[in-house]
């Protein structure tokens, strides 16, 4: 490799937008692989980052190159590294975890507290080439397309949101029709779950969430309550399972209201402090809450490519393609609210 400078798409200064321009191409350090990009996805992450909201504020250190979302090809490994091979097809995970703490050692890698963010503490995938961690890489199974790949981490968090719980025969309820609620209601059909809804309060999403699943109930809470949303899918004491994907208030604390005694609640959504939910319901009615942060390491990887390489299809929720220099164009369909997974083209 004599290339030495490369395209990227940085956030060079503390303000709203991002730059792309040319910077020095990342040095392969011993344990360490270099990835050349061939296509990314946008997260909603990268979307606060470029909005330069609260949280990238206090988050992100300038200039940095963002993204974490990715496939690519593996072009040069560091020293030490012997499992994998210049021209292997690849994903990584973008959570770097410290290896040593309590967690770390138990093999609970998801939630090491000193966890590291690929694209956010330090330099991300929106660049012709990137460098993480050789036990960060992920081999591609064979046989799954390079723009459902390029949204692993996002399809990871679906996947390890909805499997935390045995969803086989059980109603399950969604908050958030985002790309990873819609994906998740895609895994809940894969794996038998029994009635699954969904709820947004964007029609777009609604439609896209329709349009992938016929068969499930797609509805604005605004427009239809959760109590009729129960009758119409005769659903009679609530539902079994609740996938909370929206980061919404109302949706968590409606959610909660129609569990069923004993329902279990798997919390992706971020929340703010403000957010009260009816403790006794969670207290009288037995409810389990677990939050959910990234995907596990690596199990929810097998999972995710086996269940891929065995009919699941999440390929609808695919909804724009760009290439990398037209990025204005896929944060701006972000934006816009009338998106399911944007990806871009590196190559
Ligand atoms: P997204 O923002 O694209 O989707 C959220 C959806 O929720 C939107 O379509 C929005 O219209 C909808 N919504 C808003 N208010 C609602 C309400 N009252 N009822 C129902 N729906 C409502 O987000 P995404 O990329 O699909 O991610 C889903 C959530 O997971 C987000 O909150 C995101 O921040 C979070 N997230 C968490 C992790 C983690 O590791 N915990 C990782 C990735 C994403
Ligand atoms: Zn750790």
């Amino acid at each position: 490799m004599n290339q030495q400078t490369m395209k990227a798409i940085v956030k060079t200064e503390p303000k709203p937008g991002l730059t792309l321009m040319d910077v020095p191409v990342p040095k392969t350090e011993p344990g360490q692989v270099k990835i050349r990009i061939l296509k990314s996805a946008i997260c909603g992450t990268d979307l606060h980052i470029y909005n330069w909201d609260e949280w990238s504020q206090r988050t992100i250190k300038t200039p940095q190159i963002i993204g974490h979302e990715f496939v690519g090809e593996i072009v040069e490994l560091g020293g030490g590294v012997t499992q994998y091979n210049v021209g292997d097809l690849v994903s990584g995970e973008g959570h770097i975890v410290c290896g040593t703490c309590r967690n770390c050692m138990a093999g609970r890698l998801h939630l090491c507290k000193y966890t590291i963010g690929v694209g956010v503490n330090r330099d991300g995938c929106f660049a012709e080439y990137i460098v993480i961690p050789a036990r960060n890489v992920v081999r591609v199974a064979e046989g799954i397309s390079l723009d459902i790949a390029a949204c692993f981490d996002a399809l990871g968090n679906a996947v390890h949101t909805a499997l935390k719980f045995d969803l086989t025969g059980e109603d399950v309820l969604i908050t958030g029709a985002g790309p990873i609620g819609i994906m998740s209601a895609i895994i809940c059909r894969h794996c038998g779950a029994k009635k699954i809804a969904i709820t947004d309060i964007n029609p777009y999403r609604l439609k896209l969430a329709k349009e992938v699943l016929p068969d499930i109930w797609a509805v604005n809470p605004n427009e239809i309550s959760t109590s009729k949303l129960m009758h119409d899918m005769d659903i009679k004491e609530g539902f079994d399972i609740g996938l909370e994907m929206s980061g919404s208030g109302a949706a968590f604390t409606d959610m909660v209201e129609h569990m069923e005694n004993g329902g279990k609640i798997s919390l992706l959504g971020i929340h703010s402090g403000s957010t009260l939910i009816n403790w006794d319901k969670v207290v009288f009615g037995g409810l389990t809450i677990q939050g959910i942060y990234g995907r596990e390491m690596f199990d929810t990887w097998y999972k995710m490519m086996s269940m891929l390489q065995t009919g699941l299809n999440v390929e609808k929720v695919i909804t724009h393609r760009f290439d990398y220099t037209d990025f204005e164009k896929g944060f701006a369909a972000m934006k816009s609210g009338e998106s399911g997974k944007v990806v871009l083209n590196w190559t």
